[in-house]
């Protein structure tokens, strides 16, 4: 497959996503503007634009595009927003979120060093300007707080930890998967003045959160 193989390919993998949901079309052309097939060990790379996870190593897997899609639509980013974003993995959400809020904008920790730098590499050889830290979610880029977003690509067994909640700023939101596996919800919380808002968006699967 060659460059103009792998457009074609994404082009049809957004035409079903448009097809099949109500993802916002800022989301959709920023999933057909990110090479997936970049982010993804070599042996899986003919199956970078099928809709479905792919592992990506160290027992870790990537999202499968709607799931990205559906995650990068609740954020409800606009160009210059700050993100941070709790589990870098191969980086290819943080990629999708990048081509959204620009250059400079994206915080992404991942626990596994040997992911965290291999991700590091690939977003800056792909141009993507996203500061990755290797290390725990729970204690990440306090210096660079308040975001104006976070997301959670792992599952806290028991609800979003507070200390990610507050490194949100007020009006600000947070999207993650929560629970155990086999039981796990998708949820937006809005952190506003009075406390914090918390919607439910569906049964999900994720890697849990170390
Ligand atoms: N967004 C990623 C998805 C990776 S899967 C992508 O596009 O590829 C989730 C990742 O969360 C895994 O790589 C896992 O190692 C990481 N993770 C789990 N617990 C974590 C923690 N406490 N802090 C940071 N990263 C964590």
């Amino acid at each position: 497959m060659d460059d103009a193989d792998h457009a074609a390919a994404r082009r049809e993998l957004v035409d079903g996503l448009r097809r099949r949901s109500d993802i916002d079309e800022r989301t959709l052309a920023a999933i057909e503007s990110v090479p997936r097939h970049a982010f993804v060990p070599e042996r899986h790379r003919s199956r970078a634009y099928a809709d479905r996870p792919l592992p990506i190593g160290h027992d870790q897997t990537v999202s499968a595009p709607h799931m990205v899609a559906l995650m990068t639509d609740l954020l409800d980013i606009e160009p210059g927003d700050r993100v941070f974003e709790v589990g870098t993995g191969c980086g290819y959400h943080a990629a999708v979120v990048a081509e959204i809020v620009g250059p400079g904008n994206v915080y992404s920790v991942e626990y596994v060093p040997e992911l965290a730098e291999s991700a590091r590499k690939r977003l800056r050889q792909l141009g993507y300007d996203v500061t990755v830290w290797a290390g725990d979610g729970q204690i990440a880029f306090r210096d660079e707080a308040p975001f104006d977003v976070a997301y959670l690509t792992c599952a806290p067994a028991d609800g979003v930890p507070d200390s990610i909640v507050d490194r949100v700023q007020t009006g600000g939101r947070v999207v993650a998967p929560v629970g155990r596996v086999g039981a796990q919800r998708l949820v937006r919380l809005t952190v506003k003045e009075e406390g914090v808002e918390r919607e439910d968006h569906g049964g999900v699967r994720f890697v849990p959160m170390r």
